[in-house]
């Protein structure tokens, strides 16, 4: 079944889609944190369709408020005209951003939102320079990709805006990596005034992060360094937007937006995953003066549809009345401190914050990333019930992502398996 399926696959999607396992898995069913699959073997989820299905699978008060806007005859009627709970989604999320005269636009993902970022900032400021982190992944629009600081994810070379890399997201493999925090975040800040003074004309629009980079391997600069970042960045004019698609809602534990970590407000934050707990549902949260930069007019067909909305609102919802971003700083804990217990010659570092954590693999005695062994580590893991991600430059960093919702049981369970696995690749391999 599942043979014949990836045959017809292979034949009909692109080549550039890869599929994670080495015979990949096709979904059928999902309650809670556990996936069933066609031949009927159940996992429990680690990444949650990369931090997408945010409050797990098949939670009855999201499905009950879909399913009542489902009874209005109406799935989407237009943007022109008033919908109600896309103006009570808006406000709310304004509300929750700290954004002082926020303004909101929905899109239908995570790369329109920050296509629409890389627009607003790049017409309000009259400039098409910007500024990315080395190792940050944005999307696979023709603007994303070109801000997109990995090789691999970027599909096109050319580019409709000139950017400009800098330091700072992905600490192991960076030349600041022995640095103290503190001097660490002063070589990343001298890093980027030298890039403002050398590869730029100054007149720059943004910089684009993401606080915790996801598809770069879940690694984290120290707390701190986008605020000293943003004082550099208010000297040029340069807007900052932060990317919260993966590090929103709470996921991080410590604060609902990752970039709280860091003391500092953005000018614009763009967001989608895990606010539609699998919906289509995206967008831009930002100061009102650049959000109103536009003097054409734009429109998204079904970006801010009720059901979206009605659904995003269901799970803000959820978060709030099962307080679960105190839940991911909980569950976050017990899986930082676990695997930080176990020690194995093919780890190098366990890091992240909250739900967001990053294994980073490498060859015994060595730095040298190993993604053979996180590609054995997909697959042992499998074996024995557990999906996990992988991700980084490389493709040998580990990224756990469960559902805010993990219950302690489930993180020991799912601990457990990391373990075991962790040995089991390790022995097979040495
Ligand atoms: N930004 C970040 C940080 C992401 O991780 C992703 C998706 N992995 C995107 C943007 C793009 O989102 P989408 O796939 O919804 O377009």
């Amino acid at each position: 079944m599942t043979d014949e399926l990836l045959a017809r696959h292979r034949a009909v999607m692109p080549s550039w889609m890869s599929l994670l396992y080495e015979e990949p898995i096709e979904i059928v069913h999902a309650h809670d944190r556990r996936m069933t699959d066609s031949q009927g073997r159940t996992y429990l989820d680690f990444f949650a369709g990369v931090l997408t299905n945010s409050m797990g699978y098949d939670v009855a008060e999201i499905g009950d408020a879909i399913r009542k806007q489902l009874d209005t005859g109406i799935l989407h009627t237009s943007t022109l005209y008033l919908i109600r709970s896309q103006v009570e989604l808006a406000e709310r999320i304004a509300k929750l951003s700290g954004i002082p005269d926020a303004k909101v636009f929905f899109t239908n993902s995570g790369s329109e939102a920050n296509d629409t970022a890389l627009m607003l900032a790049t017409q309000y400021r009259r400039s098409n320079q910007v500024l990315a982190m080395r190792n940050s992944y944005h999307g696979r629009s023709f603007g994303t990709v070109a801000i997109t600081g990995n090789r691999g994810w970027s599909a096109s070379s050319l580019s409709p805006v000139k950017v400009s890399y800098v330091h700072g997201g992905y600490r192991y493999r960076s030349p600041f990596r022995d640095l103290s925090d503190a001097d660490y975040i002063k070589a990343c800040v001298a890093d980027l005034v030298d890039i403002l003074e050398t590869a730029t004309a100054g007149d720059v629009a943004c910089l684009i992060a993401e606080p915790i980079q996801g598809v770069g391997g879940f690694s984290l600069p120290p707390d701190g360094l986008f605020r000293a970042m943003k004082e550099v960045l208010d000297e040029y004019g340069v807007l900052f937007v932060s990317d919260e698609v993966q590090t929103g809602w709470g996921r991080t534990g410590e604060h609902f937006w990752g970039i709280e970590s860091h003391g500092v407000t953005p000018d614009m934050m763009t967001f989608a995953k895990g606010l539609g707990n699998g919906l289509a549902v995206g967008g831009v949260v930002a100061r009102g003066d650049v959000l109103d930069c536009f003097e054409a007019q734009s429109f998204s067909t079904f970006g801010g549809n009720p059901v979206a909305m009605t659904g995003a609102t269901a799970v803000l919802d959820y978060i709030k009345d099962h307080d679960l971003q105190a839940n991911c700083a909980a569950r976050g804990e017990q899986l930082l401190t676990g695997l930080r217990a176990y020690e194995s010659p093919i780890v190098a570092e366990v890091r992240g914050k909250g739900l967001m954590i990053g294994v980073e693999l490498i060859k015994p005695g060595t730095t040298e990333p190993n993604p053979k062994a996180a590609a054995r580590m997909l697959e042992e893991t499998k074996k024995r019930g557990l999906l996990i991600g992988k991700g980084g430059l490389h493709s040998n960093v580990l990224r756990l992502g469960p559902p805010m919702t993990l219950t302690e049981e489930e993180a020991q369970e799912g601990l457990e398996i990391l373990v075991d696995a962790l040995a089991a690749t390790h022995a097979a391999l040495s």
